[in-house]
C-alpha cells in the first residue's frame, strides 16, 4: 500500500544525499578523530567539516558548535549547564508553559534541586507575551529558556523581542529551535541568543545527534564527564558517522528553508478539510506558524482513534494529544492555549516535509472526512449534540 508520511514534526527520512555520505563515513571514516595518525586526523577534518555546515547554517561561528546526542541532550546541557555555572549569582529560571518535555521535565528536575521556576503563558495562538516575561523577571534571574517555534502548533515566538529583554538584563537566553531549522531563516547572531539547540533527524539527518549553540564567552558546566572532547563540554568519542550526516543535512535545509510550496499545500489541505468536514477549528496562530505545520481539532473524533484509522488507510499523522495509558492526557500544549480537555482530545497534527507532494494532499482530503463520518457516527455525544441543534433549529 501506498504510505504518506505527514508527521516530520515527529521525526524526518534521513535525506538520500545524507544517506550516502553516512555511508561513506561507516565505512571509511572509522578513525578516532583524537588520534594523531591520518586515520584519525581525516576523521577530524571531516568532523569539523560538518561543524562549519552546522554553524554557518544558524549564522553562528563555527567554534560555538558543541555536538550532542540530540535535542534532549542539548536542552538538558543548556539548562543544567548553566543551572550549575551560575547556582551563586541565583536560583531562579524563567521557561514557558508550551516548551517541548526535555526542557519542561529538565526544569522540573531543578525545581527539585532547590531552583524556583517560572513558567510563562501563552495566548490562545500559544504565543508568549514579552511582557510577561519582563514581568517575570527578578534579581535572581539567572537563565531564560523560550523555544524558537512549537512542535504541536507550529507557532513562531517573538524571540527578537525576549532575547534584547534578557540582554539589557545580562540573563543567559536559551532557544530551543529543534522545529524552526530548516522551515524558517534562523539566525542566532541576528536574534542574539546566548544557547540555542539543533537536532539532525528533524532536519532529515539521522537520530541521535544534535547540537547546542554556545555562544563566545557564556559559563557552563558539562553535564558529563570524561575526556576532552567538545571543548570538555560533551566527553565521549564523536559520532563521526552521525555527525558527517548531522552537517550535510544542515548544508541542503538551507536551500529547503522558506518553502512556500509548503504553504500553499498545507492551506490547501486545511480549507479543503474545513470545507468537508463541520467542527474543524485550527490549533496555533494563522499566520506566525511554521510553513509546514497544520495542527487542527476536529470536534467529536478522538485524535488516537483518526491516527490509527488514517494509519489503516496508509497515512501517518501526529495527534497532539499525548495519550499516556488509560487516562488521558492532553496535551500540555493546547490546554496551556486554553483549548478545553474534550476539544484537545480531538486534535491531529499534519506536519509536511520536502518528500510531501500534491497528491499526498488529495489522499488526505479524499479520505478523511470519511473517517470522520464513521467516527462520529459512533460517538454518543455527536449524537447527543445533533439531537440538540436539530430542536434548537425546530
Ligand atoms: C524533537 C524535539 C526535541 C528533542 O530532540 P531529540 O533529538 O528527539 O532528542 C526537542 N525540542 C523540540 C521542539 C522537538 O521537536
Amino acid at each position: 500500500m501506498r504510505r504518506i508520511y505527514l508527521d516530520h514534526n515527529a521525526t524526518t527520512p534521513v535525506h538520500p544525499e545524507v544517506l550516502k555520505e553516512m555511508e561513506n563515513a561507516l565505512e571509511l571514516t572509522y578513525g578516532n578523530p583524537s588520534t594523531l595518525y591520518l586515520i584519525g586526523t581525516e576523521a577530524k577534518k571531516k568532523l569539523e567539516e560538518a561543524r562549519r555546515r552546522v554553524a554557518s547554517r544558524i549564522g553562528a561561528k563555527t567554534e560555538e558548535i558543541i555536538f550532542t546526542g540530540g535535542g534532549t541532550e542539548a536542552n538538558n546541557l543548556a539548562l543544567f549547564g548553566i543551572c550549575r555555572a551560575r547556582k551563586k549569582e541565583g536560583n531562579h529560571i524563567i521557561t514557558s508553559k508550551i516548551e517541548h518535555d526535555s526542557v519542561l521535565n529538565s526544569a522540573k528536575a531543578l525545581e527539585r534541586d532547590g531552583f524556583n521556576i517560572t513558567y510563562l503563558p501563552v495566548d490562545s495562538y500559544g504565543m508568549v507575551d514579552p511582557g510577561e516575561l519582563s514581568k517575570a523577571i527578578r534579581p535572581d534571574t539567572i537563565l531564560i529558556s523560550i523555544m524558537h517555534s512549537n512542535n504541536e502548533t507550529g507557532t513562531i515566538q517573538p524571540i527578537k523581542d525576549m532575547t534584547e529583554i534578557a540582554r539589557e538584563k545580562g540573563i543567559p537566553f536559551h532557544t530551543d529551535a529543534v522545529q524552526s531549522i530548516g522551515k524558517i531563516n534562523v539566525d542566532v547572531a541576528g536574534f542574539g541568543a546566548d544557547l540555542l539547540t539543533i537536532a539532525s533527524h528533524k532536519i532529515y539527518g539521522p537520530k541521535g545527534v544534535g547540537a547546542l549553540y554556545i555562544k563566545k564567552g557564556t559559563r557552563l558546566q558539562p553535564i558529563l564527564y570524561g575526556g576532552h572532547q567538545e571543548k570538555g563540554y560533551r566527553p565521549g568519542t564523536e559520532d563521526v558517522p552521525g555527525i558527517i550526516g548531522f552537517g550535510k543535512a544542515a548544508e541542503i535545509s538551507m536551500k529547503n528553508t522558506e518553502d512556500n510550496r509548503l504553504v500553499v499545500l498545507r492551506d490547501r489541505l486545511y480549507n479543503s478539510l474545513s470545507e468537508r468536514i463541520e467542527m474543524v477549528r485550527l490549533n496555533g496562530h494563522p499566520v506566525k506558524r511554521l510553513p509546514n505545520t497544520l495542527n487542527i481539532s476536529i470536534e467529536f473524533v478522538e485524535g488516537e482513534g483518526m491516527v490509527l484509522a488514517l494509519d489503516d488507510l496508509g497515512i501517518s499523522v501526529g495527534t497532539g494529544s499525548a495519550c499516556a495509558t488509560a487516562t488521558l492526557e492532553p496535551s500540555h500544549v493546547l490546554a496551556a492555549m486554553g483549548v478545553p480537555p474534550q476539544i484537545a482530545h480531538c486534535t491531529l497534527r499534519f506536519s509536511l516535509g520536502w518528500d510531501t507532494t500534491d497528491e499526498d494532499v488529495d489522499y488526505v482530503i479524499g479520505v478523511l472526512p470519511d473517517v470522520v463520518k464513521k467516527m462520529r457516527g459512533f460517538s454518543p455525544l455527536y449524537k447527543e449534540y445533533l439531537r440538540k441543534s436539530r430542536k434548537e433549529a425546530v
